[in-house]
Order: C-alpha cells, then structure tokens, then sequence
C-alpha cells in the first residue's frame, strides 16, 4: 500500500542507517533482509543498542535499500525494521515497505520503542507500519528483561497486522548469529548478544 501523501517514488527518500545485514536468521523468522535505523530519542533505560540513538549517521535512500532487498527476494522471507527507532523516520519505512511488499511479496517486521497506542494516535507512524505483517511494540523494560524471542522484556506486545505471522513464530528465533560482512568485519546480532549488552548496561544503572 502506498501511504498516504507519498509520491509513490522511494528512491529519493532519505533514511539513517546505523547497519545493513542482507541475510539474517536472527531478526524474525526465516532469512530476512535486516536494517538498523539510526537515531532514537526515546531513552530506554538499560538499551542494549545505545550507539544508535545519536541522530547523525550515513545516509542511504528508501529506494537504495529497497532495491536490495528485492534483488535478495528469491531467498528471504522478508524484511525486518530495526534500530535505533525505525518510526522516528517514518517516511522512509513507508516508503521502503511498500516498494518491497509490492514488488517482492516480501514479509514485514517491525521492531519499535513506541506503543501500539503511540502509533495509532500519529498518522506518520502508522503509515510507516501500513504494510508491516507484525510490529513488535513499546519501550524495552530491563526488569522484564526476555532472553529468547524477538520482545527483549516482557511488556512488549506482537501486534500481528495480517495473518502472515504468528507471535509462535518469534520465539524460534535462533537466540544468536555472527556474520561475516563484506569488509570482513564480524557482525554479531540476536537476542543472546543483546542480553549480554544489557547486562552491562544494567550494570551501569546500578
Ligand atoms: S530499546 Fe529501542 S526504543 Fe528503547 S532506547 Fe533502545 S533503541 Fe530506543
């Protein structure tokens, strides 16, 4: 679906990307085409991801990012929205969402801080999530801290927007992956890696 007041062109819209993953098993279910946004305001405490919550950062386009998800759409499941907040830019998630659900058939997952009540009540963000599958919704909570599936604490809700997934199929997840990247960097993702930045992190509220 196109959302509304977009042009219906992608290609131009800015979007901050913190990391790019192609191919990830650990980001929702099966091989999923994975984008970490850049910037978040929304200060969880204990965030296990807190250098993405500056908002300067490299600057890709919907349509860049669009693009090569559908060119890796004949062996992945979907896409999953990260961050960093993914709904503090709305109009790229939109405007990528709907040109890889469109032309690729391509599963949506969300990944955000906001509650399902904060993205109703804000016609941006819930255009941004118009083509998502699942949203995985509100503030991360250290004390409901979760070890397994996609929530990260207890308090945060599947909000499944079609049939496409079930909230089952999250907590299969593999708990880790690494992944060597294209510069031969080491990319470590998923639950597992997160509860271990939480720790420390907790370890800095005490
Ligand atoms: S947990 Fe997510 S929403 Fe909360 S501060 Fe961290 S990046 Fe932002």
């Amino acid at each position: 679906m196109t959302p509304p007041g977009s042009t219906g062109a992608p290609r131009s819209v800015p979007w901050r990307v913190h990391g790019v993953l192609a191919r990830s098993r650990a980001n929702g279910p099966g091989l999923r085409f994975t984008v970490w946004s850049q910037g978040c305001s929304l200060g969880c405490p204990g965030c296990f991801n807190p250098e993405t919550h500056r908002p300067e950062g490299p600057v890709r386009t919907a349509g860049e990012l669009a693009a090569a998800a559908l060119a890796a759409a004949g062996d992945i499941e979907g896409v999953t929205l990260t961050g960093g907040e993914p709904l503090e830019q709305p109009a790229a998630v939109a405007a990528f969402c709907a040109e890889v659900t469109a032309r690729g058939g391509l599963g949506v997952v969300g990944l955000t801080g906001f509650t399902r009540e904060e993205i109703e009540a804000d016609p941006g963000r819930l255009a941004a999530v118009a083509d998502a599958d699942m949203v995985v919704a509100g503030r991360y909570n250290p004390r409901l801290h979760l070890g397994a599936g996609l929530r990260g604490s207890a308090n945060k809700m599947y909000w499944a927007r079609t049939g496409r997934y079930r909230a089952a199929d999250f907590e299969d997840v593999p708990e880790t992956e690494m992944v060597i990247a294209p510069d031969g960097g080491l990319v470590v993702t998923g639950m597992r890696a997160a509860t271990a930045m939480a720790a420390r992190a907790a370890e800095g509220l005490r």
